[in-house]
């Protein structure tokens, strides 16, 4: 029998709700279980892809394509179960089936309405799968009392009710906050939160409080009596050096053996939690560090670019290493000296990104990267940019761009030679996919995991161990393969291209340390126990780089 676990969050967000559900996801893998972790989202935007990162954080992408919320990076990160399309869901998806449906004519004769249509379709999305799997993990986005949370929130009254005793519980995420004037833990925004829960139908039977430091016992009982949970239902999630240290740090409060409880489960035996030991000692206690650059636009939100941040970590677990990542807005370099900026990082990256903003910054530090010797990893948007720099300026196109800055695709008008070209034509499992400037926004970019193939003898084919990779994406415009050329005489190599030959996935220079641009994001497969090779490799380069400066 399948079980549901529903986490929600009340007083206030940004509790850690997506990493709570991540931890308790990997403590029920560490007891044997299998596990899937769900996200839903009840904003109005079909998907997250849509929205700028500086309002949602980072788009995390499937390998089946999705666009969806930065918790599922969180989830596979911890889990190292790779997200499916339908692991996310947002009210404008639910929406936009129902009315997809009404227009069909299914609903025929019947007046649409929030109950029971709206929260038919949230409940066969929660159960989609379910046989697979012996704990369903689903996050309900938003704090309790939003508006727009309430049809999630009666889809899952309704869903308990329906699946009967003991197949569902509750987890509230609330916070308890510290009164510095008073000296006290204050008890009462739970209580608030929970009394708000239970006015809609929904009794928590596992409250997970955020404070400072561990909630005493006399604050447990507390909030046990005040709001009808077990006491040792309520558990303390205290502040943490390293996210990772999370699933450790849950065991010992007994989150897991309080799941187990609400189940009426008795735990048979000791989880295995070796692979955390491991990666909390490498975190905690790492021999060297290195500061890398990282030189972005959206560089004002540590979560814009959440799973690049979390793969560096990874990177630096495989070194025993402590990476300190610094963010730089790019737009500096267009008024003020790159190298003075520049000079003191052991390593560049220049990640993702969208639009001309910043652009000729990342161009300017793609340079100084290449003439200078200092290890460089441009991923997407970072490696068009570093090889429009080379084109400008080894192979003498001055005009060199991409087309994704210039009319119809942006209202500059301006004389460019496009080496960075708006792709029409792909294939797909297959099958041939096209696409024209004026297509929907909306989930038609090149999205998803595609193969490509490695040049043998080069350094990222001995990097990945492989002849050929498969990763994932999420872009619109495309290094020419026409300019290959060009590129070699210069010194670069294309090391990874698409199976038909015709979409460059990897350059590298031959003759530097550590030059390689990706199109892909290889942030996205990264994991605190198995880090992704190039982060691992790129780590390891801008260590021994460090030696030098
Ligand atoms: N804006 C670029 C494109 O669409 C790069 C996208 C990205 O960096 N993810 O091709």
């Amino acid at each position: 029998m399948t079980r549901f676990i529903f986490i929600t969050g009340g007083v206030v967000s940004s509790l850690g709700k997506g990493l709570t559900t991540a931890a308790l996801g990997a403590l029920l893998q560490a007891r044997g279980y299998k596990v899937r972790l769900r996200k839903l989202d009840p904003y109005l935007n079909v998907d997250p892809g849509t929205m700028s990162p500086f309002e949602h954080g980072e788009v995390f992408v499937t390998d089946d394509g999705a666009e969806t919320d930065l918790d599922l990076g969180h989830y596979e990160r911890f889990t190292g179960v790779a997200a499916k399309k339908t692991d996310s869901i947002s009210s404008g998806k639910i929406y936009s089936n129902v009315l997809d449906k009404e227009r069909k004519g299914d609903y025929l004769g019947k007046t649409i309405q929030v109950i029971p249509h709206v929260t038919d379709e949230i409940k066969k999305f929660i159960e989609i799968g379910e046989d697979e799997v012996d704990f369903m993990l689903c996050e309900i986005g938003g704090t309790v009392g939003d508006i727009e949370g309430l049809p999630f929130f009666e889809a899952i009254r309704q869903f308990s009710q329906e699946k009967g005793v003991g197949s569902c519980i509750f987890m509230h995420l609330t916070l308890v906050p510290f009164i510095q004037t008073s000296g006290e833990l204050k008890t009462k925004p739970t209580q608030h939160s929970v009394k708000e829960l239970r006015s809609i139908g929904l009794t928590p039977d596992i409250l997970v409080c955020r404070a400072k430091e561990r909630i005493p016992e006399d604050e447990k009982k507390k909030l046990a009596l005040f709001c009808n949970v077990k006491s040792d239902a309520i558990i303390s999630a205290y502040d943490l050096k390293s996210i990772y240290d999370a699933p450790l740090a849950f065991h010992r409060e007994f989150l897991d053996v309080a799941v187990l409880n609400a189940f009426q489960i008795k735990p048979s035996k000791k989880p295995d939690l070796s692979i955390w030991k491991d990666v909390s000692k490498n975190i905690n206690f790492p021999e060297g560090e290195v500061r890398i650059a990282i030189v972005g636009k959206y560089t004002k939100l540590g979560d814009a670019y959440k799973s690049i941040a979390e793969a560096l970590t990874h990177g630096g677990i495989a070194n025993n290493t402590k990476v300190i990542a610094e963010w730089i807005d790019s737009e500096i370099f267009e008024k003020e000296n790159t190298a003075a900026y520049l000079q003191n990082f052991s390593a560049i990256l220049v990640p993702g990104g969208f639009g001309e903003r910043g652009a000729e910054g990342k161009i300017m530090a793609a340079k100084f990267a290449r003439e200078k010797k200092v290890p460089f990893f441009g991923i997407c948007l970072g490696m068009q940019m570093a090889v429009v720099e080379a084109i400008r300026n080894l192979g003498e196109i001055k005009n060199a761009s991409s087309e994704e800055f210039y009319y119809p695709y942006s209202d500059v008008k301006k004389d460019i030679v496009p080496i960075i070209f708006h792709l029409e034509k792909w294939i797909d499992k297959g099958k041939i996919v096209t696409r024209k400037v004026t297509d929907y926004k909306g989930g038609t970019m090149r999205l998803g995991a595609y193969d490509a193939l490695l040049k043998s003898n080069s350094k990222v084919s001995k990097i990945y161990n492989a002849p050929s990779i498969s990763e994932r994406h999420r872009h619109r415009f495309e290094v020419d393969i026409n300019y290959k050329e060009i590129l070699e005489k210069n010194g670069f190599i294309f090391s990874g291209v698409s199976p038909d030959g015709l979409l460059p996935e990897i350059i590298e220079i031959s003759d530097h340390p550590w030059f390689i641009g990706v199109q892909f994001h290889p942030e996205l497969k990264s994991k605190p126990f198995s880090p992704h090779p190039l982060f691992a490799d790129f780590i390891k380069a801008a260590l021994m780089q460090s030696r030098l400066v």
